[in-house]
């Protein structure tokens, strides 16, 4: 197929250089890289990501670990409870799995926190096994290649989508093959303005040059003081990382979160919230402190 040509042509000139790429492969860096990628942008893992493997270089350090260790390290990724699934993976995998990272994505999905896409990301790009992997960067690319979409946001069914993927992907280099898509996903082929003049494969593809932008429409989330509730979620657990042990009272932390001049029904809003974090094991109350999770 001459589009798979050209792309892996200019995959080997233009691949975009990661820690979690390269020519010796560990499952581990994949396991933990792909789940800190479910949120967070490339480069911002790139970054992170050391300092989180230095601090828990086996499976079986991140196995011991505390929920407060984790989302210590977490400091950055941004959707705190991503960090605990992770540990509870890891926990799987040393108690049920001899601490080797499974190679089957069927496996793999039994695994607390690794859904349909993450399963399949790891079977491929940790053991180059022939699977289908669709993010949202290969869905538009590929629907884009399988005609000529009218907007921006169109995108093919699921079925097309896996019978385009089951003719492309190479079977002797499926994970190579799912980089490049995603790369020219990522830095040609875009969610909003597509480059298509700069595509290696402008002169084959049925939507070069013809879509029209879509207009976002996006569900509102829930806010406080104008701001998403997951942005408020996420600065508690920053103040907690800081305060360390034992903690804090409500009251610090509301005027590291809210600022001194809150008002009580404000105070009220952040207890619920720390409620909700306690919840989801990335918070704890002790006595009257609040800190990490242990
Ligand atoms: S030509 Fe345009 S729409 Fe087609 S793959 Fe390239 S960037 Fe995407």
């Amino acid at each position: 197929m001459e589009i798979a040509l050209r792309l892996l042509d200019w995959y080997s000139e233009c691949a975009r250089t990661f820690p979690w790429r390269g020519a010796e492969i560990d499952p581990y860096l994949v396991l933990v890289s792909e789940t800190m990628l479910q949120q967070t942008q490339a480069s911002r893992v790139a970054e992170l990501l050391p300092a989180f493997i230095s601090a828990f270089p086996t499976i079986n350090h991140l196995a011991a670990a505390s929920n407060g260790d984790v989302i210590l390290l977490w400091k950055g990724l941004g959707y705190n409870s991503r960090a605990l699934r992770l540990r509870d993976a890891a926990r799987a995998i040393a108690e049920h799995h001899g601490g080797v990272i499974p190679a089957q994505p069927v496996v793999l999905r039994s695994l607390p926190g690794v859904g349909a896409y993450t399963s399949a990301a790891i079977a491929c790009f940790a053991y180059n096994a022939w699977t289908v992997v669709l993010d949202v960067n290969v869905r538009r690319v590929y629907s884009r290649w399988l005609r000529a979409q009218a907007t921006t946001a169109d995108v093919a069914s699921e079925k097309e989508l896996v019978d385009l993927a089951e003719r492309v992907i190479p079977r002797d280099a499926p994970s190579t093959w799912h980089h490049a898509v995603m790369d020219l996903g990522a830095t040609i082929c875009t969610a909003r303005r597509p480059k298509c003049s700069a595509c290696p494969l402008s002169e084959l593809c049925p939507s070069a040059g013809r879509m029209l932008e879509a207009v976002r429409n996006r569900r509102p989330e829930p806010l406080f003081r104008g701001e998403p509730r997951r942005l408020w979620r996420g600065r508690v657990v920053d103040a907690l990382r800081t305060a360390g042990t034992p903690g804090v009272t409500l009251y610090v932390l509301s005027g590291y979160v809210l600022g001194a001049d809150a008002t009580s029904e404000e105070r009220q809003w952040l207890s619920e919230l720390i409620t909700a974090l306690e919840r989801d094991g990335l918070a704890a109350r002790k006595g009257r402190r609040v800190t990490l999770a242990d």
